[in-house]
């Protein structure tokens, strides 16, 4: 019997979050080429990056999609293999770091399980970190810290970790140190070892490990003795002994600080440059180290078709239940769906409902995304992210499930566009293709809303902000081939429209009030009573919840 390729204990569903070009994109590319076979390393630069998917985002150099990509990798210690080590499976799940794009934060915050926060060791906490951490605050994510870019001018690792204490509010527990600062950054020391890591050549191959340098034996000393102290501080034995005057072993202060980390009391600190490759291995150790598997989050909450909450375990047995994240039009296989499994197992070929539409559905393919290839898979289990071929009318937010134990589980929420503009093809012949095109772009994009102007008759189209929108004009012409032209940009209808006066859809009428209503329709009453048009405005809810003040009584 093929089982599955890793106990759910040695999977680990990461994000990597950070503020625009504080090296997200450079660290994640460093870990497909350590973690893989024959990557080779890019320059994002020169757009190479695996991760940023679309064309565009080369261009722009940001990322906006939030692929998930799986790599392996196996403790290491002197560069080896740590002996008994066991190999773990990291999917790593991409999320980006431009405001406009926050709701794909969201909703890669939603399925996966810990983040690693990129921080840039001269600008620390950037209003946009704030903005991402606070996102990850709501659903309790676990994290640790990279401060990256220590070799550039003005690096201060200490400033960082004291900015994520005082803007982020969060007890920032360093684990490691560095071996000096820019031009002359050679390593880290690891806190728990007590060994300086110095990065001899430029891919971060060759490492020697040596005694701490006597210029920072005092510093680690100091910084081992705090980091004791707050990993004891959260656990009550450990705490009796640190009383005590005992000092407790490395193997109980990595269990307490990784219980510490998964209840988000403590934020493990380690530092490193993803550009100059140092720091990256040490990295992914503390992530099989400290961040939790699928099994040590608490179970998925969902509503069952008669609207009772019901809990869903991590585990193989229960019955399948997973969240569409992420739709991305592929060249090579149409719509591809990615998703993350929250319980029972899912095989290749098979029928699933989609819950929140009502529908059912054939996974035709389940693939897997590698740094450089995708491999289909036969099965899928708890806890695996992966993208399926063939789910038509599955959109980002939308429960997948075994038929007969239908379940609507937790989605996440999105926000309403704030800016819209008209637009219209450059050929009459066009339109026709511009309509179906941006009903294509909204079926990936929950923020982003197309809808005709009854009075102008203008197709209008609504997104998070001006970049959103001209990013969906560009992937028109590039994706599409639709040359359009745009007006000039309004308030969206979000600050006009309050009151839903109609929702038509049985989900929502199920799950009325539990905040998961599926696919409805809903017309919205003006706001503003002096408003000089009283029109009526469809608005099509898809796999987000309406907030309960829109629902009639
Ligand atoms: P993202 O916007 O967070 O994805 O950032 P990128 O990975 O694209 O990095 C932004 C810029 O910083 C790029 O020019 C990278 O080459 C550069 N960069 C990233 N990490 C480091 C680092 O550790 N040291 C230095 N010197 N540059 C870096």
């Amino acid at each position: 019997m093929a089982g599955r390729e890793y106990p759910l204990d040695r999977t680990r569903n990461i994000g990597i979050m950070a503020h625009i070009d504080a090296g997200k994109t450079t660290l994640t590319e460093r870990i497909l080429y350590y973690t893989g076979v024959n990557y080779k390393i890019g320059d994002t630069h020169e757009g190479t990056a695996t991760m940023d998917w679309m064309e565009q985002e080369q261009e722009r150099g940001i990322t906006i999609t939030s692929a998930a990509t799986t790599c392996h990798w196996t403790q290491e210690f002197e560069h080896k293999k740590m002996p008994g080590a066991l190999e773990h499976r990291i999917n790593i799940i991409d999320t980006p770091g431009h405001v406009d794009f926050t709701v794909e934060v969201e909703r890669s915050l939603r399925v996966l399980d810990s983040a690693v926060g990129v921080f840039c060791a001269k600008g620390g906490v950037e209003p946009q970190s704030e903005t991402v951490w606070r996102q990850a605050d709501k659903y309790q994510v676990p994290r640790m810290a990279f401060v990256n870019k220590m070799d550039i001018s003005g690096a201060d690792f200490f400033n960082v970790v004291s900015m994520i204490k005082s803007r982020l509010g969060k007890n920032a527990v360093p684990i490691q140190l560095p071996v000096g600062k820019e031009d002359d950054f050679k390593g880290i020391i690891d806190l728990f070892e007590m060994k300086a890591y110095l990065y001899l050549d430029d891919k971060g191959d060759d490492i020697q490990i040596t005694e701490i340098p006597e210029d920072l034996k005092d510093l680690a000393d100091e910084y081992r003795a705090n980091m004791i102290e707050s990993i004891c501080e959260t656990d009550d034995v450990l705490i009796e002994k640190f009383l005590e005057g005992e000092e407790p072993t490395n193997a109980e202060l990595k269990v307490a600080l990784r219980n510490a980390t998964i209840s988000t009391a403590i934020i493990p600190v380690t530092c490193g440059s993803a550009y100059r490759n140092k720091g990256v291995q040490k990295l992914l150790d503390a992530v099989l180290e400290f961040m939790p598997a699928p099994t040590d989050i608490p179970d998925i909450k969902g509503v069952d078709m008669e609207g009772n909450e019901i809990h869903r375990k991590s585990s193989d047995e229960e019955p399948f239940a997973a969240l569409a994240f992420k739709i991305m039009a592929d060249p090579f296989v149409g719509k591809l769906a990615f998703f993350r499994v929250y319980s029972g197992t899912l095989n290749s070929g098979s029928y699933v409902l989609n819950s929140t539409k009502g529908k059912k559905e054939r996974v035709g393919r389940i693939l897997q995304m590698h740094a450089n290839k995708r491999e289909d898979l036969e099965k899928v289990y708890s806890g695996d992210i992966a993208a399926a071929v063939g789910l038509k009318s599955t959109t980002t937010g939308d429960t997948i499930c075994d038929e007969k134990n239908a379940v609507i589980l937790e989605s996440m929420e999105f926000p309403e566009p704030v800016i819209e503009v008209s637009i219209e093809p450059k050929t009459k012949a066009g339109q026709d293709k511009m309509g179906e095109s941006l009903a294509k772009l909204a079926e990936e994009d929950p923020t982003f809303r197309t809808y005709t102007n009854e009075e102008t008759g203008q197709t209008i189209i609504a997104g998070m902000g001006e970049l959103h929108l001209e990013i969906i004009v560009d992937r028109l012409l590039r994706e599409y081939k639709v040359e359009a032209n745009v007006g000039a940009p309004q308030v969206a209808y979000k600050e006009t429209f309050t009151k839903a006066v109609e929702v038509d859809s049985k989900y929502a009428k199920q799950s009325g009030g539990r905040g998961q209503y599926g696919h409805c329709k809903v017309r919205f009453e003006p706001m503003d009573a002096n408003a000089e048009k009283t029109f009526e405005f469809i608005s099509t809810v898809v796999g987000g919840a309406i907030p309960k003040e829109y629902i009639p009584a």
